[in-house]
């Protein structure tokens, strides 16, 4: 039966949330004792104190994550095997649905209606994906001569340290987990701590699921301890990292100063969506813009803020655009009919406005929202904000805001476009809206950036890789199988066969 709003209300009074540390199996406090708050967004209130792990629970976490690696509890699994207990979390996520769900929505403001139907289910989609994979990937044999035989193999990199956002919380942590448990590796998680809930209880799952003790640990905690602790651990192998292109450069910088781990970073992205008047069906682009910036309150990272629009168009699309921005307005995120939340915390919601304020200072001509709303909830909203007329050198245009902000910019020309477009630190992704096969592939031969969208934006799957270029990601993608790259070693072993020669 379909949850109503005072179903989840009631649902969310009762909620036990996780609170403490997962190392080695056992749920445990920090070592200091301390505890922080994860606060729900749309009412500013408390939901649980979490476990606040610093340097010496992360070394704890490592020095487990490492015994259970080199006694092969899992490592030395079959790969079948390892891929059996991944299937078998994806089956429990899904048997533990709307437990998740919820946990989700509270703690990160993400609307009912989407934290289900997509958060829930692409991890457990992610989890079962690599899974099933597992016994489906084979080693390769170098074109040697015949006195020589080389395999190519493929190892787990030993302990890989995971540090993760809050915009998707468990839909990065399984993009990162899956192939990094599925290679054999031992994860320490940390997750973002604003998004603390999910990760600890996909943790307890993964328990009940078949992983060892010791091969999944979660430590939450903050980035500038227990996250730099990880970068900087000489015991761990590599660092997966999603999150702001500040915090992926320190963690290169943390490898340098330590035992140089292997470092990839997903991180900022400020997407151009660029719509020439040929677009095959304008009412679907234009329906489409809305999604690209206010879903998800418009932080993601592929979030298409920067709109970039053909001259002899602009004036409909940059007035169809404002009219449209009010259907994305948020509200509250137990509601299924809420399309938008509010946005992660008070420190985001002061970032936003400030941009918000210093767009209007700059120039460009504000024609939708501008405003926080609601403030009686004590929750941190945000109108859906249209700004036209911007300049590419606006800061509101290069920086990345990750709130429901959206700069237009005219563009005269094809030319015009893609200079504007590729004018930008970041390389995540863009998205083209054509009828012209031959413009489309211009463009997207031409566009720096890791995925390219052609007349949709944002769908994709797990099977296509994700990453970006330039400053919005280094070392690997995830998804697909090109994520195994990031956690395997590649090993060659040169067998003399005896046939003479050398
Ligand atoms: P953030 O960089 O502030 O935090 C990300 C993680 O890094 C958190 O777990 C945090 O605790 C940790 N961290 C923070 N400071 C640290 C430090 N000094 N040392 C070590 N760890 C530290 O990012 P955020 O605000 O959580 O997430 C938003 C950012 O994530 C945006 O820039 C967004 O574009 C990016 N993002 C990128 C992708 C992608 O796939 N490219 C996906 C989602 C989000």
């Amino acid at each position: 039966m379909t949850k109503t709003l005072a179903d989840w209300t009631e649902a969310a009074a009762a909620v036990t949330a996780p609170h403490q540390m997962l190392i080695n199996g056992e749920h445990i406090d920090a070592r200091s004792g301390e505890r922080f708050a994860a606060t729900n967004p749309a009412t500013g209130t408390t939901i649980t104190e979490v476990a606040l792990g610093d340097a010496a629970d992360i070394d704890t976490a490592v020095r487990s994550a490492r015994t259970a690696f080199e006694d092969g509890r899992w490592s030395q699994r079959s790969p079948r095997d390892r891929g059996q207990a991944l299937i078998r979390l994806a089956e429990l996520i899904h048997a533990n649905a709307d437990e998740l769900q919820l946990l989700e929505t509270l703690d990160v403001g993400k609307p009912i209606r989407y934290s289900g139907r997509v958060d829930v289910n692409q991890a457990a989609h992610t989890y079962a994906w690599y899974g099933e994979a597992a016994d489906k990937l084979y080693g390769e044999i170098a074109p040697t001569g015949p006195s020589a035989l080389g395999l190519i193999t493929r190892e787990p990199l030993g302990v890989v340290g995971a540090v993760t956002p809050w915009n998707f919380p468990m839909m990065m942590n399984s993009w990162k987990l899956a192939p990094a448990l599925l290679a054999g590796n031992s994860v320490v998680l940390k997750p973002a701590e604003q998004s603390p809930l999910t990760a600890i209880r996909i943790g307890e799952i993964a328990l009940e699921a078949g992983i060892p003790p010791g091969v999944l640990n979660v430590v939450p905690g903050y980035g500038e301890t227990a996250g730099r602790a990880l970068g900087l651990h000489p015991l761990v192998d590599g660092i997966t990292f999603t999150g702001s292109t500040k915090v992926g450069k320190l963690f290169l910088e943390y490898s340098g100063r330590s035992n140089m781990k292997r470092v990839s970073a997903e991180t900022g992205g400020k997407t151009p969506n660029i719509i020439f008047a040929d677009a095959p069906d304008l009412d679907f682009a234009v329906g489409a813009v809305g999604f690209s910036i206010f879903w998800n309150t418009g932080e993601m990272c592929i979030a298409g803020s920067r709109l970039l629009v053909e001259r002899s168009i602009y004036d409909e699309v940059v007035e169809r655009v404002a009219d449209s921005a009010e259907s994305w307005s948020p509200g509250n995120p137990l509601d299924p009919a809420t399309k938008a939340g509010p946005v992660v915390d008070d420190v985001q919601l002061e970032m936003i406005m400030g941009y918000i304020e210093r767009g209007s200072d700059e120039g460009a001509r504000l024609v939708a929202g501008g405003n926080r709303m609601h403030t009686e909830t004590g929750g941190y909203f945000v109108e859906p904000t249209v700004f036209a007329d911007v300049d590419n050198d606006m800061e509101i245009a290069r920086d990345e805001i990750f709130g429901p902000v959206l700069g237009i910019i005219p563009f005269d020309d094809q030319e015009e476009a893609l200079a504007i477009a590729n004018d930008t630190r970041y390389g995540l992704s863009a998205a083209v809206w054509t009828s012209n096969l031959g413009r489309a592939h211009t463009m997207a031969a031409g566009l720096k950036a890791g995925t390219v969208w052609v007349n949709n934006f944002d769908t994709s799957d797990i099977t296509a890789p994700f990453g970006g270029y330039k400053e919005s990601g280094c070392g690997g993608k995830d998804k697909s199988r090109h994520a195994l790259d990031k956690y395997t070693h590649i090993k060659t072993t040169w067998i003399n066969l005896g046939r003479g020669g050398i």
